[in-house]
């Protein structure tokens, strides 16, 4: 039998299994998953010209994925730099893969962990999404393997307790990757002991509710079950395969242990050209050690290996194994791990400037915040319209005649006719709002208002990840808020419906992005 391991660690392109596009009636697709890219420029560059993005100036390739190419970029203000993953609306809705993006945006907004790369931004254009994300300077933790083949136990383990810690913290938070492959495990930088960043949550699965409850203990809960088949067949859980519901979070350490032993391996531990006997091996958990891996981490790679999902060692257990409490600041990870407040009170203080010592002003909208009123480019309507399993938060903007206490009012009137809704008054005058939350403390509507002059207040809408929140925002919160002025609802018009003529950016030329599938 072939043996394919020099394949892989040369780089040949492993297969990502995508969930069907929602108007497909065949089963999986397939397409080959990224493979590292040269540097090269925009060919939109070419003729000198630099390409501006909103506020970045955009550089040198950084990686193509399936669907999206990854640049390089320079915020011009500030000159910090990012990567600036461009995504083909055309394409994504083309190929049915337009909710893998919003998947993505959802599930890196949940989370904010030194092991998860940031989403720091989402831009977009009329025909292309933009994600502004942390720079990854050190690459693939794929190509650290191409160049050393594999690493020792003592460099492995340091990468596994970031690679753990960033999926505990994931799942307490409901965002299960399953898509975790070297391809998707970063590098912060060249040093010899990298930060790891784990990337592309275009697979995730979204638990419908945060788990993090502000005020409230996390309730006792049977884990959420998924269904569909997705990831990279070498890396995919026995179950994930069986067409059964599945324990995402369980299903996500079986690819950690197909990770791991990756890292010290130099191999992988399920491996065949032929897909069904390669699915055989999985299923069974036919796989052996090289004879230099330790007992302790032998123990550990058969405990995350082992095909009975209900027998596999949960990320809670995994800190009671010798071979992972080497090195390891248990409490350290214990706190990053477990759930934080900060997720949504972080998100609803940045919103209203809640922290204190903010000065209430007048005017407070930006050159910026107007432009993202145009339909043309708030992603929400490129969104309107699929069949999407996850909800993006859905966003409205209007502005108001009424004083801020009569909107609020309003709102605790529309949320007191909701079984188990409360509304949590925040801010102070000038930035005011409210957060609804539902019986479980989970954000259903966040309101911000902002005063635009004495006479004028923008009202923005923004729901919780929740299914049915979008419902009540338009169909009892919205026209509870009585008439605008002027302007807007943002939601409303689709992407592929008329869109006005206002684009901030250049448009990359079309025909230069290439598609691997
Ligand atoms: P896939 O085909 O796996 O679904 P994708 O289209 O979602 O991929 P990504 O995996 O997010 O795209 O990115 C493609 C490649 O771009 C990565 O494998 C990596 O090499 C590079 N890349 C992505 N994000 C960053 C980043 N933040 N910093 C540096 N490089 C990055
Ligand atoms: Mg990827």
């Amino acid at each position: 039998m072939p043996d394919h391991s020099a394949d892989y660690l040369a780089g040949a392109p492993s297969r990502t299994l995508h969930p069907p596009p929602p108007s497909s009636s065949s089963s999986s697709s397939i397409r080959k998953s990224p493979s590292a890219a040269p540097s090269s420029p925009l060919p939109c560059q070419s003729g000198g010209k630099k390409v501006i993005v909103g506020p970045y100036e955009v550089g040198r390739l950084l990686g193509c994925g399936a669907f999206a190419k990854v640049y390089h970029a320079r915020h011009t203000g500030t000159g910090q730099s990012v990567a600036l993953k461009v995504l083909s609306k055309h394409k994504l809705l083309r190929s049915g893969l337009a909710g893998n993006v919003r998947r993505e945006i959802c599930a890196m907004r949940r989370l904010c962990h030194p092991n998860i790369l940031r989403l720091l931004d989402v831009l977009a254009s009329r025909s292309r999404i933009y994600l502004v994300l942390e720079l990854a300077k050190g690459g693939e933790l794929f190509s650290r393997l191409t160049g050393r083949g594999r690493l020792t136990e003592d460099l492995a383990r340091p990468i596994f307790h970031q690679l753990l810690s960033a999926v505990a913290y994931a799942h307490v938070h409901g965002v299960f990757h399953r898509d975790l492959k070297p391809e998707n495990l970063l590098l912060l930088d060249d040093s010899a002991h990298p930060r790891l960043k784990v990337s592309d949550f275009g697979l995730a699965a979204i638990a419908d509710q945060l788990l993090v409850l502000p005020h409230r203990h996390l309730p006792d809960r049977s884990p959420p079950l998924f269904r569909t088949i997705c990831g990279t067949p070498a890396y995919v859980a026995p179950e994930v395969l069986s067409c059964r519901p599945y324990d995402a979070a369980k299903a996500d350490l079986w690819s950690c242990g197909v990770v791991l032993f990756v890292l010290v391996a130099g191999y992988l531990p399920f491996n065949d050209p032929n897909l069904m006997a390669l699915y055989r091996k999985i299923c069974r958990a036919e796989f052996r050690c090289p004879r230099w891996v330790s007992p302790d981490l032998r123990r550990l790679l058969g405990r995350l290996l082992d095909p009975d999902p209900a027998g596999r060692i949960s990320a809670a257990e995994i800190v009671h194994e010798p071979w992972f409490r080497k090195g390891l600041d248990a409490d350290r990870f214990a706190s990053v791990t477990r759930p934080h407040r900060h997720d949504l009170d972080g998100r609803i203080a940045s919103k209203i400037g809640d922290s204190g010592s903010e000065e209430d002003r007048d005017g407070d909208l930006n050159a910026f915040d107007l432009i993202a009123l145009s339909p043309s480019l708030d992603l929400s309507g490129f969104f309107a319209g699929l069949e999407l399993a996850t909800p993006l938060p859905w966003r409205e903007r209007f502005i108001s005649g009424d004083s801020a206490e009569e909107i609020l009012a309003r709102v605790e009137a529309a949320a007191a006719g909701e079984e188990g809704m409360t509304v949590r008054r925040l801010g102070k005058e000038g930035r005011a709002g409210a957060a609804l939350e539902g019986p479980a403390g989970e954000l259903v509507v966040l309101v911000v208002l902002r005063r635009l002059n004495r006479e004028l207040v923008m009202v923005e809408m923004e729901t919780g990840v929740g299914d049915g929140n979008g419902d009540f925002l338009r169909e009892r919160l919205r026209p509870a808020l009585g008439g605008s002025v002027g302007v807007t609802d943002i939601r409303g018009s689709g992407s592929t419906g008329s869109e006005p003529d206002l684009v901030l950016f250049d448009e990359p030329d079309e025909s230069s992005s290439t598609s691997s599938s």
